[in-house]
């Protein structure tokens, strides 16, 4: 019997697929094993596991160092971090995001009684359109969350002035950005605050885990505070909280990452040269860059599939996913399309007709540091020859 829910079996011509092993979205970055085992060694002889641990100290001082930025508040995951961070620095009423997003965004808010309203996207950046954000404000709005998206800074310039010409508080999800620069500064230290993800599938990863950085004090403070359920010493809680502490181990990988940064960003940087080198030659496809002058840790390969290539965006997938290459269509259909958004703004999308022809475009292919060179030259021949109209890559 078929199982027909493998997509291997819509190879076409019954030949085998490209890869024999499905090849994802998201493969994690992972520094030198036995220096990762070793500081778990360390951690069970610690016999300190959680709640600010040395491993977390160490790794808040040498995030904070190498962002040049002067807190770094490490927490569980990047949503408890945005949540925590939306919390302290009182936002309520409407805050204006992206709908091109990952959907913690829009959540985090959403979960804090925060109505998240979507405004539209520079279809070149695939980032916020600051003119689509002055649009979207009204007297309830209290702040504007910018996301660095796929690594590239927002228009933090822009939207720092609309933020402050309205009296509103700027924050960013900079779940995608570690290792960027803007202006050749590093992201962590703009707005408010910044927040990172360092889920297994980011660039930088601790596991799960996330951090908030910030060159405000008392901001740092209270969020060290609502991150251990407001403790202030051992019996005296003076802040509702909640728990969004790192633990021991998750700053262990931390650490270990951090170590190996340099090369893991120097074989996605080389991975992402070769997917574009290859790519841009095909009719109907366009390759999303980094802006040239700043850094970014080249983390995602993201393609366009206009209607000169032939198969459509969605056809695209099929056959890649055929071939065991799970390319992923990231952020399709965009926030404000989900059901809980959905029900909310049914009209939305009127207001983001860019959010909505990119959502129609995009797929994102695998990449990081582990991929192989000839693994991506094998998936370009995949999407060449599909251009060629030619599935069979025998
Ligand atoms: C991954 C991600 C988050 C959520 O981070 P977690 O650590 O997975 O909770 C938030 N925003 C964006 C843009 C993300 O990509």
């Amino acid at each position: 019997m078929k199982r027909i829910n493998d997509p291997s079996d819509l190879a076409i011509n019954g030949a085998p697929p490209a890869f024999s092993e499905r090849l994802h979205v998201g493969r994690p970055n992972i520094g030198n094993h036995e220096a990762f085992l070793q500081r778990i060694a360390q951690v069970l002889d610690n016999q300190w596991l959680t709640n600010n641990g040395p491993m977390v100290q160490e790794f808040e001082r040498r995030i904070a160092a190498h962002l040049g930025v002067k807190h770094c508040i490490a927490m569980c995951n990047g949503t408890i971090a945005l949540e925590i961070a939306i919390r302290a620095l009182g936002l309520t009423g409407e805050v204006i995001v992206p709908s091109w997003t990952f959907i913690a965004t829009a959540h985090a808010l959403y979960w804090q009684g925060i109505t998240p309203v979507f405004a539209d996207i520079d279809p070149a950046t695939h980032n916020l359109d600051p003119e689509a954000v002055r649009r979207m404000i009204t007297p309830r709005t209290t702040g504007i969350i910018g996301v660095h998206l796929w690594g590239r800074a927002a228009p933090i310039d822009e939207l720092q002035s609309i933020a402050h010409e309205h009296g509103l508080k700027l924050m960013f999800d900079a779940a995608h950005a570690f290792g960027s620069t803007y202006h050749g500064q590093n992201i962590g230290r703009f707005g408010e605050c910044e927040v990172f993800s360092f889920h297994a599938t980011k660039a930088f990863n601790t596991m799960e885990g996330g951090a908030v950085t910030t060159n405000n004090d008392e901001l740092a403070d209270a969020m060290r505070l609502m991150r251990n359920f407001g403790f202030k010493g051992y019996d005296n809680v003076i802040h509702p909280g909640t728990n969004g502490k790192m633990i021991e181990a998750c700053a262990a990988m931390g650490l270990t990452n951090l170590d190996a940064l340099e090369e893991m960003f120097t074989a996605t940087r080389l991975n992402y040269g070769i997917y574009r080198e290859a790519l841009m030659a095909i009719p109907g496809i366009s390759v999303l860059d980094y802006a040239p002058k700043e850094q970014n840790s080249h983390h995602y390969v993201v393609i366009e599939i206009d209607e000169h290539f032939g198969p459509t965006r969605d056809e695209v997938i099929a056959a890649l996913h055929a071939e065991n290459i799970l390319a992923r269509k990231y952020f399709w259909p965009g926030c404000h399309k989900m059901k809980p958004y959905r029900d909310l703004f049914p009209h939305a999308g009127l207001m983001l007709q860019n959010s909505h022809k990119v959502s129609e475009r995009v797929v994102v292919l695998p990449a990081g540091s582990s991929l192989h060179p000839d693994s991506i030259k094998q998936i370009c021949r995949v999407i060449e020859m599909l251009y060629h109209g030619n599935r069979n890559h025998q």
